[in-house]
């Protein structure tokens, strides 16, 4: 699908609206980046980016000082942030501060760079039906001596298995060590039901390939393999957004990538704040057709 057939959603109404103080600051080191090319990456990819992120809870990776070991999670409401950003009150959470964060609108989204914003992460459902999520991600991370080909291998083993259920799985860079395998879903169940089907799946997967996957947390099990993290879909979890830029050296970038195209990727630092707008400009959103594919989850048989 042309790019160019795509409504696009940020206006030059819209890009007026970017205000920025200190547009040189340098992020991470002298000859980082500059908080200038956070807001430019973030308008220019405001049309692929914001159907993934409208409507859902997020929460905000801040780097005001452009220093990384200064950045923090930004989960709630905070002062002096931009109006447009929505707020909704969260019932039965576990802090105290209820206030969750959505993006609402085009502005709001474009304001954030301002107040340090680099990373974007949201939740697998929709604020309006917050109990029943709609997307489900297998978080692949990777032991410190696993090399890139083998999690990527490890992606496509998983698609097929996916596929098996008669799921659609897409798949995304994380900017990080790892990929994210992300599966639309119709917002049926409910998060412990999810959250237990995804890890009954994820058993699944290391009991058959030992040597590959693993699913408990502990690091030492994670040695030459690669750890499925499923509790990306427990309530309230979160994973960083597709599009969003990483809060690390050059600004890498979550990346949807088509399958076919993944083993064309050497590594998830080459898809970064400078490269990735251009890609979009050429060839869309890899991910455009994502919510059509939704099936539900089905009942997998305990292990
Ligand atoms: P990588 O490929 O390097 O693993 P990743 O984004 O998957 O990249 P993880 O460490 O696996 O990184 O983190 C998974 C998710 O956990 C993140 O995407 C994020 O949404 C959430 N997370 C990370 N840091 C925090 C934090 N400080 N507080 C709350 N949630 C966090
Ligand atoms: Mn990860
Ligand atoms: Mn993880």
């Amino acid at each position: 699908e042309a790019a160019a057939e795509r409504p696009r959603l940020v206006s030059d109404a819209d890009l007026a609206t970017i205000w920025l103080t200190n547009p040189e600051r340098r992020l991470f080191g002298r000859s980082g980046p500059k908080k200038l090319d956070v807001a430019l990456y973030y308008a220019r990819v405001g049309d692929v980016m914001l159907p993934h992120l409208f409507g859902r809870p997020v929460s905000l990776v801040r780097c005001p000082s452009g220093k990384v070991e200064e950045c923090f999670f930004q989960r709630h409401a905070f002062t002096g942030m931009p109006p447009s950003l929505g707020t909704f009150e969260l019932e039965r959470a576990d802090e105290e501060n209820r206030t969750y964060l959505t993006i609402e609108d085009v502005r709001g989204y474009l304001a954030l760079p301002q107040f340090g914003i680099i990373e974007f992460h949201s939740w697998g459902a929709l604020r309006e039906r917050l109990e029943t999520p709609d997307r489900i991600t297998l978080d692949l991370d990777p032991g410190d001596d696993v090399p890139w080909r083998e999690v990527v291998e490890a992606a496509l083993h998983i698609r097929g298995e996916l596929a098996a259920l008669g799921l659609v799985p897409f798949v995304k860079t994380t900017g990080g060590k790892g990929l994210h395998v992300l599966v639309p879903i119709e917002p049926r169940r409910r998060w412990k039901s999810v959250h237990a089907i995804t890890g009954a799946i994820a058993e699944r997967l290391a009991r058959a390939n030992p040597r590959t996957f693993v699913t408990t947390m502990a690091k030492r099990a994670r040695a030459g393999r690669i750890f499925l993290d499923y509790h990306r879909n427990a309530r309230t979890a979160t994973a960083v957004a597709p599009y969003s830029l990483r809060a690390r050296t050059n600004l890498p970038v979550s990346t949807p990538i088509h399958w076919a195209d993944l083993e064309s990727v050497d590594a998830s630092a080459d898809l970064n704040y400078s490269t990735v707008p251009g890609l979009v400009a050429a060839s869309g959103d890899p991910w455009a057709e994502l919510d059509a594919h939704a099936r539900d989850l089905p009942d997998v048989p305990a292990n």
